[in-house]
């Protein structure tokens, strides 16, 4: 997961924004009649978010007596995050918000969407907060589904309130077949309490990271394949070694905890990867 900086604007704001182009005149009114609520429900979030503590948020099916979680998830889609409305910027700025425009929740794919970390269908009162919205890849989304923390173990992680601290923890396990596969496992940091390691573990499962990170390492040594042939050959498993150092390197220095750094730290420290494993890498000339 990567970190991210929380949204610049308010709940309030995006309120305002929202139903300043809303038409229908008593759905505008009742949206900014519910802005005491919402307000004070962004400031328990805002409260809980640093805590790790987001699952003992209440949940309520209505908003306010005149609008209720479906209408709510109406005024999300077809106001909010209607392309040409006014509210409309704020919800790119979230979107665009990730360095390259990666999901953050799995630092592979692309972002698609904003997802409501806390589902809309059960805290309609958090559909508009900034800090519930998280940019997302779709696969992510889809992933995380409807489905509402029930104890602090189960919450997956937060871009703007987790911190996993500065320790390698992605690890890979490199294993000696042909062709070489690699597997990523998480490795519990010692800065990390109990509940912080069931949540990063729970964050790899809900979002598939092994699978995805395992096809990608597949794919990124086939790459690498023809130019670690050439390097064997000329300075041998040594040479192969001092190369894999060099591409450890250059990753961890942007990212402790890529798979490409966890990768290339693995190889690097596979002796048998570095004396024969590296001419196993299949590789399909299409
Ligand atoms: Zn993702």
């Amino acid at each position: 997961m990567k970190r991210l900086n929380p949204p610049t604007f308010t709940a309030a704001k995006a309120v305002e924004a929202c139903a300043s182009g809303i038409s229908i005149v008593e759905r505008a009114q009742a949206l900014r009649d519910a802005v005491p609520v919402i307000v004070a429900s962004e400031a328990q979030y805002q409260e809980l978010g640093p805590l790790g503590q987001l699952f003992s948020m209440e949940q309520s099916e209505q908003v306010t007596e005149a609008i209720n979680a479906e209408l709510m998830g109406v005024i999300y889609k077809s106001h909010f995050a209607r392309g040409g409305s006014p509210s409309r910027p704020l919800y790119e700025q979230i979107r665009m918000a990730p360095e390259h425009g990666l999901c953050p929740l799995c630092g592979q794919r692309v972002v698609a969407t904003v997802d409501h970390y806390l589902p809309q269908s059960r805290y309609p009162k958090l559909n508009l907060t900034p800090v519930n919205l998280v940019p997302a890849c779709s696969d992510c989304n889809k992933r995380k589904l409807a489905s509402a923390p029930a104890q602090a173990e189960e919450q997956t992680l937060h871009p703007y309130f987790d911190n996993l601290g500065d320790e390698r923890w992605l690890v890979a396990a490199i294993e000696a077949s042909t062709p070489p596969t690699v597997s990523f496992f998480v490795q519990a940091s010692s800065e990390w309490d109990a509940v912080l390691t069931a949540r990063v573990r729970r964050h790899f499962e809900v979002m598939g990271l092994a699978p995805l990170y395992a096809a990608q390492a597949a794919s990124e040594m086939a790459d690498i394949s023809y130019a670690l042939e050439e390097v064997g050959q000329a300075a041998g498993p040594t040479g192969i070694r001092a190369h894999l150092d060099a591409q450890f390197r250059s990753r961890h220095a942007r990212d402790r905890n890529s798979w490409k750094t966890a990768l290339y730290e693995g190889l690097r420290d596979s002796a048998w990867f570095c004396g024969e494993g590296y001419h196993l890498i299949r590789h399909r000339v299409v």
